[in-house]
């Protein structure tokens, strides 16, 4: 394994990592541990160059910092990236050998699942390093208590714009009906609110429909149908000058990571009077119940406690934006900031 640090300003760690024989090319970066260890998934993705898949691990670890620090959690924030090469690898040896390069950082790194990565590739990370999460039959699927978070964002959204966080009788579109997507609709179906659903993928809605009464629309018109949420569960990027002029909805919170195209269409949101609920901080439910359960150790019911206070957050978020006169999206970072200070 040949490991090269290179010197990125602004981030804590940088590193590069091969090993020929494995097949392997990875890279691992830290941006903080000014609140504790830096924590993120391993990503196992295909990229053009490894100038691309630097700019995408940096920007992700970067993410991860305002993302934990937002949740209130002891951890900094990093993220690694494993290069998919198109020729077919060993899964074992390749992972073997991200467990070795993360190990070599003797805890300042935490990894864990992410996009192309499963809790099997995870087993493989623990035969050459115990810093890493998400393993088998430990704090399990995230999406639930993703999920939870979303609602609980909502819930704080409609307490900052209606006064009430009574969800009874509004109306939510639901932008894709995967893992988040389901057991969101499963919240909102539990108290009372009415469902707008879609997917581009029939089972994946139908599923959702016969479980929890809602009505299903084409992709294209869950933007413009008549709702008083909108919630992107699907892509990245929903929020652009395509769609926001068309939206019905007041509230716009979702799971979907990335959601505004760019940080001037958390402006344009902002000046057609939609309140945007920044994705990271409503999005943070699995990552908290990760970090709580597998890295701290917490029970069940502190670790919701601690999701349900995204409740909180979000209306600290909110309360800043509007004493600031500031988009929500600037007052998540100035928070996240202020936390890291
Ligand atoms: P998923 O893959 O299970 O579900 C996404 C769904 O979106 C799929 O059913 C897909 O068919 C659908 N979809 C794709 N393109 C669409 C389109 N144009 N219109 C409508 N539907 C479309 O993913 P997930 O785990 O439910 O995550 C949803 C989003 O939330 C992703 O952006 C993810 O990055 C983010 N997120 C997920 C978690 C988690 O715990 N799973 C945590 C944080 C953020």
């Amino acid at each position: 394994m040949k490991i090269r640090e290179k010197s990125v300003p602004g981030y804590d760690r940088v590193l590069l990592g091969s090993d020929e024989a494995a097949g392997y090319q990875g890279i691992i970066a830290i941006h903080s541990t000014a609140l504790g260890p830096a924590v993120g998934g391993t990503r196992y993705w295909s990229y053009k160059t490894e100038d691309d898949a630097m700019t995408d691990a940096l920007r992700l670890a970067r993410g991860m910092t305002y993302k934990n620090a937002l949740a209130g959690l002891p951890f900094g924030g990093g993220k690694s990236i494993i290069m998919r090469n198109g020729k077919g690898a060993d899964r074992e040896q390749l992972f073997r050998a991200h467990g070795r390069m993360v190990n070599s950082l003797a805890g300042k790194y935490i990894t864990a699942e992410d996009v192309g990565t499963s809790p099997a590739d995870m087993e493989y990370i623990l035969k050459e390093t115990t810093y890493v999460g998400g393993l088998q039959g430990r704090s399990g699927d995230p999406s639930p208590h993703t999920a939870r978070g979303v609602f609980r964002a909502m819930q704080a959204a409609a307490k900052h714009k209606w006064g009430s966080d009574d969800l009874a009788g509004k109306t939510v579109a639901i932008q894709g009906c995967g893992h988040v997507g389901y057991f969101l609709a499963a919240e909102l179906t539990r108290v009372g609110a009415k469902l707008i659903v879609t997917d581009v993928d029939a089972a994946k809605v139908k599923h959702v429909v016969d479980n929890h009464r809602a009505t299903a629309v084409m992709p294209e018109e869950i933007y413009s149908v008549p709702a008083d949420i909108f919630a992107p569960c699907a892509l990245g990027g929903v929020l652009n000058d395509q769609t926001i002029s068309r939206l019905t909805a007041t509230l716009v919170v979702g799971a979907a990571n990335n959601q505004l195209l760019e940080p001037r269409h958390g402006d344009l949101i902002e000046q057609r009077a939609v309140l945007y609920a920044p994705d990271y901080a409503a999005n943070a439910g699995g990552v908290i119940n990760g970090c709580c359960r597998e890295m701290l150790g917490w029970d069940v019911p502190k670790t919701l406690a601690k999701t349900d206070a995204i409740y909180d957050t979000l209306l600290t978020i909110f309360a800043m934006a509007e004493r600031e006169n500031i988009p929500t999206y600037q007052a998540a970072d100035r928070l996240a900031e202020e936390r890291l200070r």
